[in-house]
């Protein structure tokens, strides 16, 4: 990602220690301000907003449409979460981890509808999974830990709402 497309308060990232401290005090800026109706979808991804929250509901008749915070960030591709897979990786290593990556998510957007993956980029011995949310690189990095071992660091950047994992397998 080049640093000229992001937002200035993206620029200044905070170190922090790794961990696993939530951070859902902190403002994501692609979270709904205004006011949706009950029963408002998103016509993308088909998503239900209801009590403050999207779920995966059906749709009423003609309900209010409005794009969620997952599709708007996947439309402007600007990621909450990077995961940096760092190793050699054959072509069977990479199918598993990717394997696992969607499986991770596949099990974390039932429950929480915005956490999605955006994007798998295989880099030189390097995979980059980013996401819509905070919490899944952290969910996809723990997962490869218990699969291949290795280690995992965490920055959270606060102003700019963007968490970066990485994952170094060991030598
Ligand atoms: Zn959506």
């Amino acid at each position: 990602m080049k640093q000229a497309n992001l937002p200035p308060q993206r620029r200044a990232a905070t170190r922090r220690t790794a961990g696993y401290a939530q951070e859902d005090h902190v403002l994501d800026p692609y979270q709904q301000r205004g006011k949706l109706h009950n029963g408002t979808l998103c016509p993308q991804c088909g998503a239900v907003y209801h009590e403050g929250r999207w779920r995966w509901a059906p749709a009423s008749g003609g309900a209010d449409k409005s794009l969620c915070a997952a599709c708007r960030r996947i439309n402007d591709n600007l990621p909450a979460g990077i995961l940096k897979l760092r190793g050699i990786f054959g072509q069977q290593q990479t199918d598993e981890i990717v394997r696992l990556a969607r499986h991770q998510e596949d099990a974390e957007k039932q429950e929480h509808p915005l956490n999605r993956i955006i994007g798998v980029e295989e880099e030189e011995e390097a995979i980059v999974i980013k996401t819509t949310d905070i919490h899944l690189p952290r969910r996809i990095g723990a997962a490869v830990r218990r699969a291949f071992h290795g280690r995992l660091t965490e920055d959270f950047d606060a102003a700019g709402y963007l968490v970066r994992v990485t994952w170094t397998v060991d030598r």
